[in-house]
């Protein structure tokens, strides 16, 4: 069989051993955390766990971190007109997302089409803080949403630049910090968020766990979901206690990991973008100009199409993807990469190398043989056809 190597992370992390071990012991806990009998106070006190090890990983109380299915629902939760602070209670007048958000973002959550606004990027997809500035004097109450770093080419942005002038035009900032909690710097007063959301399946969680931290202040006054009024009234139904405890577990494993990590991926990152460059030199290499997550490299070659080089990487044993994996399955040119201004036919070949924690120098070695082969059929084929 041939070996394989998996390079799609910022798809999806393999589950961490502390975070499948918390799991296997909350899933043996027979009560309901909302039941007031001692087994129910032991799954409440798994959750309650859970909540501390998450709110550390982002320097949030306690008390201000509710879970949610995942990323998509907590920015869902996140992004209502119905946000107040302490000294405002009228409804948010306007949404404004960066035009590189996930499409859980910029889909717009609970505001209505017409208010929602898409703030434009630099050639590297770092929100131009100038036109910012501009599309802020357009709200009374303006709510923005920008990523902490993108989940296709690791860009990352410039949070506490925008936070002070999201602040000061009375605006309220939300960070989608899904790709970048665990791996860099994540601390919500540090970035000058006032809500930020997580997804457990991206720090060695299990999937279909996230959460939404929001600095003390910032309330969410219209739950997402009402019901039996779990998580203080924001998110209703009974609680997956052993998603929440895993997700936990690794919230605390990787930050405790994270700049250890951080290194090692980023040396062997660049040992593969170096190596790409050095035997293609056409390659593209997006957001290169940008400060980028360790661990992720979006390329292009002119002539390679995604889909057929995915194929080809994964016979050559190597899990690769093309962009983001959401909307895979789908030929499709990615937002992002539009956004940023790119060519058309260029972005048709964005394949995007992500990497982790248990990732090695071996690795990159299948990796760049896989390259050797894959850019030899398909870019001949190419020159053939030409
Ligand atoms: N935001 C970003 C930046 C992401 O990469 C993802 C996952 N692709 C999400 C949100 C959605 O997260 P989840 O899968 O937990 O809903």
């Amino acid at each position: 069989m041939t070996q394989r190597a998996y390079f799609d992370w910022n798809a999806t992390a393999p589950l961490r051993p502390e975070a499948r071990e918390a799991m296997v012991a909350a899933l043996a806990l027979p009560g309901n955390a909302s039941s007031g009998h001692s087994e129910g106070r032991v799954a409440r006190q798994a959750i309650e766990k859970a909540r501390a090890q998450v709110a550390d990983l982002v320097g949030a109380e306690v008390k201000n971190v509710t879970f949610t299915s995942g990323a998509t629902e907590a920015n869902m939760l996140a992004l209502t007109p119905a946000l107040e602070t302490v000294g405002g209670k009228a409804p948010r007048d306007r949404l404004f997302v960066s035009g590189v958000e996930h499409p859980s973002v910029r889909s717009g959550g609970r505001f209505l089409a017409d208010k929602v606004e898409t703030l434009a990027v630099d050639k590297d997809g770092v929100v131009d803080l100038v036109a910012l500035k501009a599309a802020l004097a357009k709200a009374q109450r303006p709510l923005v949403s920008v990523m902490l770093a993108n989940n296709e080419t690791g860009v990352i942005q410039p949070i506490a630049a925008i936070a002070e002038i999201v602040h000061a035009a009375n605006g309220i900032l939300h960070v989608d910090a899904v790709q970048g909690a665990g791996r860099i710097d994540c601390d919500l007063a540090a970035l000058g968020a006032d809500l930020l959301s997580l997804s457990s399946h991206k720090l060695g969680g299990p999937q279909g766990a996230g959460a939404l931290a929001r600095r003390d202040g910032i309330h969410i006054a219209e739950p997402l979901i009402r019901g039996g009024g779990q998580e203080r009234n924001l998110r209703a139904g009974t609680e997956n206690v052993a998603a929440i405890a895993g997700f936990g577990a690794a919230a605390e494993a990787a930050q405790s990991a994270r700049q250890a990590d951080a290194l090692r991926m980023a040396a062997l990152r660049d040992r593969f973008e170096a190596a790409l460059l050095a035997q293609t030199p056409a390659a593209v290499i997006f957001g290169a100009n940008a400060a980028r997550l360790p661990n992720t490299s979006l390329f292009a070659v002119p002539g390679l199409k995604a889909e057929t080089a995915i194929i080809s990487f994964d016979l050559n044993g190597i899990a690769v993807s093309s962009g983001a994996a959401c909307s895979s399955g789908k030929v499709q040119i990615s937002s992002v990469l539009t956004a940023m201004g790119v060519d058309a036919d260029l972005a048709r070949g964005a394949v995007r190398v992500s990497l982790g924690w248990t990732t090695t120098e071996a690795d990159i070695d299948l990796l760049l043989n896989a390259w050797m082969r894959v850019a030899s059929t398909l870019l001949k084929s190419h020159a053939n056809a030409a």
